[in-house]
């Protein structure tokens, strides 16, 4: 046993080679959702502990056993570590009056926090891109936030498949959730201990369950299908025909029912069998009482969040890996001269927009030689005091057969860059 100081458990580090991959990701996710018009907001890590209560639903798991939830000292205010990010966003956007012209198309990415079991795919501090679309209404921005969910798909190189459902809207709920009490509470015997504790709290969730002996009796319950009336069913045709036009395959799932309350009418999740358990990569769906519910205008609105750390492991599944960047060059140096040219080559270098590391802490050239292989550069940029005096630099390939050559700065920058 050892006594140095660990992360806390379930909170993971990104280590230089993994931040790679994340910085190539981050950066494929900011250039889709800029071609579909959606614009990034940043909201706080930290919020009233109310906002989440009231936003994702006292009888949720998250609310009741997965929030960091801590009393300020210095003010005796309740705050919460964010488990998510729809309820900041619809916060910021009322604080704001963001949709004082319309609707806006909204995304964040961030660490999110909820005190789970950590296994393979699930961790107390993990990380979503959330992308929302508030103040529209209509089955056709349901479609959007799905078919660009397929293109970004599409840019990562995976598969996940689409399942769908609706909801209905809250009075169809109402109903359904009384016939499902009535047919649990009739079979009170075949009920685990989370069904027994969501009897009266929270029926539809039992229907969410992942134990195997509730399956028969969750098959066989009410239907929320059943109960839908005629406008939401509209909209869910319309979503479906939409995503048929586009070729974006799906199944009705009448069993996703999402484990936040604020969802209304379309729900939806990406699976994949490929990552175990936690198969579930990107999970949304429309949500349109949550802004009123919150204090604003009443506002219709959808989106969704993915996981940022389960697509990544979805991604080293298949045969799409993410970049890793590597310098254009490595510059060693020995003498004293050399030295202070080497500070001006390393300078010119990154003003012409090449990455460059200057070797630090002296050494043989042989010894700082080994130093610019092990840095996976392209170029080993080779200077003496030789060279110092004619101004000149020493370009040695590190990466392929080629010649090595000598040269003035100016050339050996375009052919650096070349
Ligand atoms: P699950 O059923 O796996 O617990 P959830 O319904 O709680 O998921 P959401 O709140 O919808 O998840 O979050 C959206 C996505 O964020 C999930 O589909 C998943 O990819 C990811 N996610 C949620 N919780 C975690 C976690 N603890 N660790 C890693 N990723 C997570
Ligand atoms: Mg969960």
């Amino acid at each position: 046993m050892s006594n140095n100081i660990q992360s806390v458990r379930g909170m993971n580090d990104c280590l230089p080679e993994m931040s790679d991959t994340w910085q190539a990701f981050e950066s494929i996710v900011r250039d889709w959702l800029r071609r579909y018009g959606y614009r990034e907001m940043r909201t706080p890590i930290l919020e009233q502990t109310h906002l989440f209560k009231r936003a994702i639903g006292e009888v949720t798991d998250i609310v009741e056993k997965e929030m960091y939830t801590f009393v300020d000292e210095l003010n005796g205010e309740s705050l919460t570590l964010r488990p998510e990010g729809t309820a900041s966003a619809v916060r910021a956007v009322i604080q704001h009056n963001l949709l004082y012209d319309g609707g806006k198309r909204l995304w964040y990415a961030g660490p999110m926090f909820r005190h789970e079991r950590p296994q393979k795919g699930r961790y107390r501090q993990f990380h979503q891109v959330g992308v929302e679309a508030l103040g529209f209404a209509g089955p056709d921005t349901d479609a959007e936030l799905i078919v660009m969910c397929a293109d970004l798909w599409k840019r990562l190189g995976i598969a996940p498949s689409l399942q769908i459902n609706t909801l209905g809207d809250p009075e169809s709920r109402q109903r359904h959730r009384a016939k499902l009490i009535a047919y649990f509470e009739a079979h009170q015997d075949a009920l685990d201990e989370d069904a027994k504790r969501r009897l009266h709290s929270n029926p539809l969730r039992i229907l969410d369950s992942k134990n195997p002996a509730m399956q028969a009796l969750n098959d066989a319950a009410p239907r929320l299908m059943d109960e839908i009336d005629a406008d939401a069913l509209a909209h869910f045709d319309a979503l479906q025909a939409i995503l048929r036009d586009n070729g974006i395959a799906f199944e009705i799932n009448p069993r996703l029912v999402r484990g936040l309350d604020y969802y209304n009418r379309t729900v939806f999740e990406w699976v994949t069998d490929q990552l175990g358990a936690q198969g579930t990569v990107c999970a949304g769906g429309r949500y349109d009482g949550l802004i009123e519910q919150l204090g604003g205008k009443p506002a219709p609105a959808a989106g969704f969040a993915m996981g940022i750390e389960r697509l990544l492991a979805l991604m080293e599944t298949g045969s799409v890996a993410l970049a890793t960047p590597v310098p254009d060059a490595y510059i060693v140096h020995a003498g004293d001269a050399a030295q202070r040219y080497a500070w001006q080559v390393a300078a010119a270098l990154r003003g012409a927009g090449l990455d460059t590391v200057l070797h630090c802490g002296g050494g043989s050239f042989k010894s700082q030689m080994k130093k610019a292989d092990a840095s996976r550069a392209r170029y080993a940029l080779i200077i003496g005091d030789d060279e110092a005096a004619a101004q000149q630099v020493t370009l040695k390939p590190l990466r392929d057969g080629a010649e090595q050559i000598r040269a003035e700065l100016a050339r050996a920058i375009d052919y650096l860059k070349r």
